[in-house]
């Protein structure tokens, strides 16, 4: 299976990558090309089977120009054990169902008349029973809303960031040679290792050996920690010397354990009772930080403020306070605090994700990513770099677990790491970055390979001459059509490379002829669908809505915002359907009322869908009237099922975005839903039900919608159960999203809302697509995790998708892979732009096979092994109860902490705790994970909130999900000069991060902490009133208006730099991102704030530091009672 690729490139220089792109180079013009085989007609080119074997070739070095990190040494112990492979999750693929119900043939409407009395048009030819109807009539008696439990909110938490990327690697052939020699070397106790002859070829300084945690063991257990890794080896271990593993160390010996000593009975998964375990721990002296340590896992117990009904007043902080009790109640902890110190550890000891993330961005502002770089580590998902496409694509566009392939199925099961992509296909490249290609090959198509089908790339091979190129996929060597035939030059180079975008970047974009076409590309229609129920009207929903609409399609000026040629079509639906004539010839737009919503049909051809420019003013005081002409409106029960099938119609030949605002469970017309939520249900076996849909109407209405190319955003007001798990279908089978709002306040929420409508329709957007991800020979896909649709095993249907969708691959060996070759991935998306045009975007990504453990290791990625690991647990979730799913979290992170314990530091003692550089951070982020609402304990969380959250998780990009889980937080009381202010590309340099507890807190200061869906602004109690002043233009914290959504612009320095950090951090989220003042001890969000600071106790779960503590206890467990497994694998003896 192992095609070498030497066999294949006959021709080829040796050594030598005939097209391989220089770093730092791009190539203009898109090339013509030549005619191609033809492609398979019809649906957009499928793409046969899976590659065969073969990566591309010797690389031809492309270290890049820049300085390069230094390549870390390696930990080369040989690999000897296989251990089971990781999990897989099963995806759920949807069959597809028949198409049932078609366009009905619309029929022009009736007369133009005032809004307010709106008559039922003239139906001509229509079925008596389609009689359109005037507002207003079919309206039931005055119906209060349901009765329903009124939610309860909890506070969300997050986490947030980095991991560190290490290692590096270099040029195959010469690497190889090393890693023979250096076969017998050894870990020092630091984790550096001892220099084998050779090694000296490697770049002198940086490598970054293996975090080390040590503790000594014995009665007292003394913990201390190195966190450095380039801090010298602490007390007493001889540098470059292991110490002697203590043979025989009885896990269950305080004396040989040094975590566990004192609570050697404690589940690792059970937080510690009141009054023991590590209480929050209280400033380091001479920090200033604060001298109250809050307490928040008590914040957490008090009972959540259960919401108010929408119609009364908003209910913010104010009246909260009182429960708030600011100081008394974190004085307890701090007496636990005393008490418990004996097992104190020093956070500070720790791996810091803030010290990872301030080091890698600071590593590069200093210069950009070169991407077919083999010395650099990917910049961390938290990095604001700037990428150069050198032959490989940009890491926002894919990620991998590891950069290093394992070349063996075993070697992959020894590391316990999973093997997985991320790919967020349409990711938004930095401004400074350089656009993507478009080529147009003609009527031909672009150049693929016969067998399968892969796109023309970099990494294929031309030979004999120029007159065939070798598919670096399945290593089919195809001729050349002489329409795109070039000579090589003495090294195996087209002469006509720098002009062919497509044989030099990662990523390029194909214009495509009309086989690649479903249906006429058209540019996009956005339909925004309305309630105008009770509910809607009660909670101000509808008022917002408007202003939401106006703002996010027209700029100040009136010009629409969406891409050239968009439409817009505007319905309101209750118990009926109201449609909308808006046509630009009319003086004011024409309702047309369809009641009978159990046989949907489309009232009227033309008008329907406008060009918001020319239709500007009938759609913004259609929209303007909104509000009075539903005022009464006393209809309850939304038919959103019947307006999807209607929109359905309506666009079923063009395709494009419906977004809907939808406030209870629809109890009426098709897809009606029973209130099936049973919160005793919650944290049992039964809970999952919940999660699933309660029938299929909504999951084939969605299916159908995917053939139309129609892709729905849901705006959820829930004030009572609304079932997320059923309604949710159709944005997570159409690539849409879902936002919820439970309990509606205007005042509270209403900033939130119009600003996530905005970035709704502003994200870039594609519609009527179908992903497919390839690989290269020795390697398969076998799942697919996000939201989607599958028809077979391979596609990804995408009714629609925008920027910030992802989707996670699982990979797995379908055989050896040849470590002298790269392995291969191609992620194919085909797809219509927002603006009507059909293309192809293909991502290229080629990376080195390992056959060494540590290299494995060394070039892992936490980042993305924490996404691709939510969205498998998520997809678990529904199988099985969630504390097995979180279980089955810890223990993954154990098994592969221990896997690189046994394999890469085998001779270190047991009591030290020794973590991979890359994977140094891996603790805290499993943790943070367990304190996701999608996966946290606690009855608290509803179904709802429950299963959005965990398809929310299913979509996430890398970069947004770091900081979900691990929140970004600053202080902002003392800005120096140089943060806080745009540079010309756009950028803005922050204050130095601090880490998410409370400890670190100083009540005297102000900070902002921010996780991607939310922005607080924390004022500590003592924060100086020349800082309100300056920021608030009050002078103490009671003037302070924590209800504000946006500061005040006052044009003092401070107020500036921070409206201006905020203003940066808006920019790079892909939500809208709520402004929460939160004031110390006064503030009820202030709850919401602390289950943010995910370092501490709190979220049902430990602290950072018990968990470490744990996870330390289980991998000496897991070292100490299998520590030979390592010599059982077959593979070592093969
Ligand atoms: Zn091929």
């Amino acid at each position: 299976m192992s095609g070498p690729y030497t066999n294949v490139r006959p021709g080829a220089s040796p050594g030598v990558r005939p097209n391989m792109p220089p770093p730092g180079m791009r190539p203009m013009q898109p090339g013509v090309g030549p005619a191609r085989p033809p492609v398979n007609g019809q649906h957009p080119p499928q793409h046969p089977g899976q590659p065969g074997p073969g990566g591309p070739g010797p690389r031809p070095n492309p270290v890049s120009p820049q300085g390069a990190r230094p390549r870390p040494p390696l930990p080369n112990q040989q690999i000897r054990t296989a251990s089971p492979g990781p999990g897989q999750h099963p995806t759920g693929a949807h069959a597809h169902p028949p198409h049932h119900g078609s366009a009905q043939t619309p029929t022009p409407m009736g007369t133009p008349g005032s809004a307010s009395q709106m008559t039922s048009p003239p139906h001509q030819g229509q079925p008596l029973h389609r009689s359109a109807t005037p507002l207003g009539q079919n309206i039931p008696p005055q119906q209060p809303p349901h009765a329903q439990q009124p939610y309860q909110q909890t506070p969300q938490h997050q986490t947030q960031q980095p991991t560190p990327p290490p290692v590096s690697m270099d040029q195959n052939g010469a690497m190889n040679g090393l890693y023979n020699q250096m076969s017998n070397m050894t870990v020092g106790s630091n984790g550096a290792m001892d220099q084998p002859q050779g090694f000296s070829q490697m770049p002198p300084q940086g490598p970054q050996p293996p975090t080390e945690f040590k503790a000594k063991t014995g009665t007292r257990a003394k913990r201390v920690f190195a966190t450095d890794p380039s801090a010298p080896p602490s007390q007493g271990q001889p540098s470059g010397m292991p110490p002697l593993p203590q043979a025989g160390a009885n896990p269950y010996d305080p004396a040989s354990q040094p975590y566990g000593a004192q609570n050697p009975g404690q589940a690792w998964n059970q937080p510690p009772a009141p009054g023991q375990g590590y209480p929050q721990q209280p400033p380091a002296s001479g920090q200033g930080y604060p001298q109250q340590p809050p307490a928040p896992y008590q914040q957490q117990h008090q009972p959540p403020a259960p919401y108010q009904q929408p119609q009364s007043q908003p209910q913010m902080a104010p009246q909260m306070a009182p429960q708030m009790a600011p100081q008394s109640q974190f004085r307890p902890n701090q007496a636990q605090a005393q008490a418990g110190s004996k097992s104190r550890i020093d956070p500070d000891q720790i791996p810091s994700p803030v010290a990872v993330q301030e080091a890698d961005q600071q590593e590069w502002d200093k210069m950009p990513f070169v991407t077919n770089s083999r010395t650099h580590a990917t910049p961390l998902a938290s990095t604001d770099f700037m990428a150069v496409d050198g032959g490989n694509c940009n890491p926002r566009f894919f990620r991998m677990t590891t950069y290093n392939i394992p070349s063996t199925e075993d070697l992959l099961n020894t590391a316990q790491l999973p093997m997985g992509l991320v790919i967020q296909p349409l990711a938004k490249l930095r401004a400074d970055e350089a656009p993507i290609d478009t080529v147009d090959f003609g009527d031909s198509g672009p150049a693929r390979c016969r067998r399968c089908k892969a796109y023309i790339n970099p990494y294929m091979i031309f030979t004999n001459g120029g007159q065939r190129f070798v598919c670096n996929m399945c290593l089919f060597e195809n001729e050349v059509d002489p329409s795109y035939f070039c000579n090589l030059d003495m090294n195996g180079r087209r002469l006509d490379l720098d002009q062919r975008p497509e044989l030099r970047n990662g990523t390029i974009e194909f214009a495509v002829p009309k086989e690649y076409w479903n249906k006429t590309p058209a540019p996009a229609a956005y339909v925004f669908a309305i309630d105008v129920s009770w509910n809607a009207i009660q909670s101000g929903m509808l008022v917002q809505a408007v202003e939401g609409i106006k703002n996010a399609v027209w700029d100040e000026n009136g010009a629409s915002r969406l891409v050239p040629g968009a439409q817009i079509g505007i319905l309101t639906y209750d118990k009926n359907i109201h449609f909308y004539n808006l046509s630009p010839g009319l003086e004011q737009a024409q309702m047309m009322v369809v009641p009978d919503v159990n046989d949907v049909f489309v009232p009227l051809s033309d008008g329907f869908l406008v060009n918001p420019e020319t239709s500007q003013a009938l759609v913004v005081s259609l929209l303007d009237m909104l509000p009075q002409l539903f005022a009464e409106n006393k209809t309850t029960e939304p038919v959103i099922g019947a307006v999807v099938q209607a929109v359905r119609m309506a666009l079923e030949n063009r395709g494009g975005k419906l977004i809907m605002f939808q406030t209870s469970l629809p109890t009426y017309g098709p897809g009606a839903l029973k209130h099936r939520d049973d919160s005793k249900l919650y944290g049992t076996d039964k809970e999952r039900t919940l999660y699933a849909p309660q029938d299929d109407f909504y999951r084939k209405l969605a299916e159908q919608c995917v053939d139309a190319g129609l892709c729905i955003d849901l705006f959820l007001f829930p004030n009572a159960y609304i079932d997320v798990a059923t309604l949710g279908c159709l944005p997570s089978i159409t690539g849409g999203e879902t936002l919820m709002f439970p309990n509606f306040n205007a005042a509270r929420d209403g900033a939130k809302f119009t600003g996530n409508i905005a970035k709704i329709v502003s994200r870039p957007f594609g519609f009527n697509a179908l992903m497919r991800v390839r690989c290269s020979t020795g390697l398969r896909i076998t799942e697919h995790f996000g939201n989607f649709h599958m028809k077979n095993s391979t596609d990804l249907e995408l009714a629609g998708i925008d920027s910030e969708k992802a989707f996670g691959v699982l990979v797995k060996h379908d055989g050896k892979l040849d470590e002298k070759t790269e392995a291969s991935f191609q992620v194919a998306l085909l797809y219509t732009t927002a603006d009507g045009l059909r293309r192809v975007r293909v991502h290229n990504f080629s990376t080195p096979v390992a056959s060494l453990l540590g290299n494995v290791f060394r070039w892992a990625d936490m980042d993305t092994t924490i996404n691709f690991l939510s969205k498998g647990a998520i997809a678990q979730g529904l199988s099985k109860p969630l504390n097995e799913v979180r279980d089955a979290l810890t223990e993954k992170c154990v098994k592969i902490l221990s896997a690189y314990r046994k394999n890469c530091a085998s001779s270190t003692a047991p009591g030290q705790l020794i973590l991979p550089e890359s994977f140094k951070l891996f603790p805290l982020y499993a943790l943070t994970l367990l304190k996701s609402k999608s996966l946290r304990s606690g009855k608290d969380i509803n179904s709802d909130m429950r299963v959005h959250q965990m398809r929310m998780l299913k979509g996430m990009g890398v970069s947004e999900s770091i900081a979900f889980f691990y929140p970004r937080m600053i202080p902002v009381h003392a800005l120096e000069e140089t943060v806080g202010v745009e540079d010309q590309t756009g950028r803005v340099f922050l204050p130095q991060l601090v880490r998410v507890s409370y400890a670190r807190l100083n009540p005297a200061g102000a900070y902002i902490l921010e996780n991607g869906q939310n922005l607080y602004l924390w004022l500590g109690r003592e924060v100086p009133s020349e800082f309100l002043m300056e920021v608030f233009g009050v002078a103490t914290l009671d003037e302070v208006d924590s209800g504000m959504h946006y500061l005040p612009k006052l044009s003092t320095p401070t107020s500036t730099q921070i409206r201006t950090i905020m203003s940066y951090m808006e920019r790079q989220r892909p939500k809208y991102l709520n402004l929460v003042v939160v004031r110390q001890g006064k503030d009820q969000s202030e709850i919401e704030f602390s289950n943010q600071l995910v370092e501490d106790k709190n979220n049902d779960a430990m602290s950072y530091v018990d968990y470490l503590c744990a996870i330390h206890r289980m991998i000496q467990t897991e070292v100490t009672t299998r520590p030979h497994e390592v010599h059982t694998s077959l593979w070592t003896t093969r």
